[in-house]
């Protein structure tokens, strides 16, 4: 079906073509309702039934495209947003972005690592080093920070192997698990950037069928991202020990009670909790007279 709003009514957003992001950007829009339909062959996909224009591209062109003017929207990791915001400034040029919403997925930090038998005590240890990095503006403002000189390499890709190669003494990149520095037997001494994956607008003023657009879409995905943490949670609850149980449970407000057919003592109740619920939170809960009790997930959520 092709998409009925014309062109400049439709919200162009921009995420990362593959690679780390592009499934969780694609899973956000898919949970938000918004269909895209076979993705990764094309460059820009039409959804069919939100007002919308998807652009997949590499996640290090995503600022510029925003910031020029070219897309409205786009998903990038702050790492990638604040290297360029920061080259833009240096280079003379605006930044003008607004970041919309963090989002609950991209995490990762941005660290400088040493080989496993280099000796360090702080960062004065890094005083004068060779480090290579695809992230030279954040790694020059930690060290002008620090009050320390460093010599920047720029590499934009297999930074990890720099220092067995010879090409530096150290490496500053970016940290999930901390497995490839292992492998490549280097440890990360400072973090200098923590990093996750944001929805950013440029500054250019929309029309107001795409301001009504983006509206929605923001409310869905606080929507999705508010669900994504709760839980609904029922259990049958002694009258008697009402008042200890509601206070255990994370985070939820005013649950619903209602009657136990054929047991006066007792009463059902269900509340949404905000916030995760432990293993722990539900011993405590029996152990203060709970019992049947049952934590769901929630898909949505509309406050
Ligand atoms: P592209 O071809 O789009 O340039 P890339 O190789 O630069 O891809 P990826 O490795 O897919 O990028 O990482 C994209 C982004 O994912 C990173 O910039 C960062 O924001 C985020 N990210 C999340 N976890 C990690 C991680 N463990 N390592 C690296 N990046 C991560
Ligand atoms: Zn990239």
């Amino acid at each position: 079906m092709p998409p009925t709003t014309p062109p400049q009514d439709r919200l162009r957003l921009a995420i990362q073509k593959s690679g780390r992001l592009s499934t969780d950007s694609l899973g956000l829009l898919a949970r938000c309702g918004i269909k895209v339909k076979a993705p990764k062959e094309k460059l820009l996909l039409h959804s069919e039934n939100f007002p919308i224009d998807i652009l997949f591209v590499r996640d290090d062109d995503i600022p510029q495209l925003v910031m020029d003017g070219v897309c409205d929207l786009g998903i990038v990791g702050t790492n990638v947003l604040e290297e360029s915001a920061l080259e833009r400034r240096s280079a003379g040029n605006g930044h003008a972005y607004t970041v919309e919403r963090e989002l609950d997925f991209g995490g990762c930090r941005l660290a400088l690592a040493l080989p496993e038998e280099r000796a360090y005590n702080g960062p004065q240890d890094l005083q004068g080093l060779r480090i290579a990095t695809t992230y030279p503006q954040l790694t020059r403002r930690y060290f002008a920070a620090q009050g320390l000189q460093a010599d920047i390499v720029y590499l934009s890709g297999s930074v990890e192997v720099a220092p067995r190669l010879g090409l530096a003494d150290a490496i500053c990149d970016l940290v999930a698990t901390g497995s490839t520095l292992e492998a490549n037997r280097l440890r990360a001494v400072e973090t200098i950037f923590k990093s996750t994956a944001v929805l950013i607008r440029g500054d250019r003023p929309l029309n107001p069928v795409k301001t009504h657009a983006l509206e929605i879409l923001l409310r869905r995905t606080d929507g999705v991202q508010l669900a994504a943490e709760a839980k609904y949670i029922m259990l049958h609850a002694p009258k008697a020990a009402l008042a200890e149980i509601k206070k255990l449970l994370p985070g939820s407000e005013n649950p619903t009670l209602l009657p136990l057919a054929g047991d006066d003592s007792k009463v059902a109740l269900h509340a949404v909790c905000q916030e995760a619920v432990f293993w722990e939170t539900m011993e405590s809960l029996k152990k203060a007279g709970a019992s049947s009790i049952l934590v769901l997930p929630i898909e949505k959520m509309m406050l």
